[in-house]
């Protein structure tokens, strides 16, 4: 059987990530979403096992320790990370698996997963950000310009993401996630059992 394909995803705080990868699942439920491990604090309507895995900071620690993860960073103070052994599990069922995590654990899934596929989704325009991060109303200016800040900086690395992904409505978005996992499909690699029968002398 073939592997499953791992596409990473991340984007700017604001962008509407969540949104969009929660609308693929739905459409798709037989890809896996990989639920992370995570030392911040749940947030209202947030399910322990379902939007991540909440621990205390020893016991991520005591995780990183025994290498349990494929990647893991620090994030506005906070751990976050993949663990590796569900991930592959699925993968060698042949299922597709989704992370979503920021760009530098991004950028340690490229190094060691060469293989994967990574898409960055990104919003119309700067001011369409700082817009939507307005009109939420649940940060204060402080916390907008911070926002804002990292987003200038998250900025410099998408060029080594193989997608961008532009959410100027969110069924586009997830039309071009659906896109990206449907090439990935198709690569020569990971198809080439419909030419056993060609095989001649
Ligand atoms: P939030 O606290 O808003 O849920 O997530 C903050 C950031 O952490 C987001 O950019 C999210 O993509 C990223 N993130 C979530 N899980 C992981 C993970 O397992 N590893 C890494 N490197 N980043 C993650």
């Amino acid at each position: 059987m073939n592997q499953g394909s791992l596409i990473v995803l991340s984007g700017f705080s604001g962008a509407g990530k969540s949104t969009v990868i929660n609308q693929v699942l739905a459409q798709r439920p037989e890809i896996y979403f990989s639920i992370s491990f995570t030392t911040r604090a749940p947030r209202e309507g947030e399910v322990n096992g379902v939007n991540y895995h909440f621990v205390t900071k020893e016991e991520f620690e005591a995780r990183i320790e025994k290498g349990e993860f494929l990647e893991y960073a620090q994030y506005n103070g906070n751990y976050y990370g993949t663990s590796m052994a569900v991930l592959r599990e699925k993968m060698a069922q042949g299922i597709d698996v989704i992370l979503d995590i920021e760009v530098q654990g991004a950028a340690l899934v490229r190094e060691k997963m060469p293989e994967s596929i990574s898409g960055f989704i990104v919003p119309p325009s700067f001011q369409h950000l700082e817009g939507r991060l307005r009109g939420r109303g649940t940060d204060d200016e402080e916390t907008i310009q911070k926002r804002l800040a990292i987003a200038r900086v998250e900025a410099k690395e998408v060029p080594k993401y193989d997608y961008i992904i532009l959410n100027d409505a969110v069924e586009n978005a997830v039309a071009q996630v659906f896109a990206i996992l449907d090439a990935a499909r198709c690569r020569t690699q990971g198809r080439m059992d419909l030419l056993e029968d060609f095989k001649g002398e």
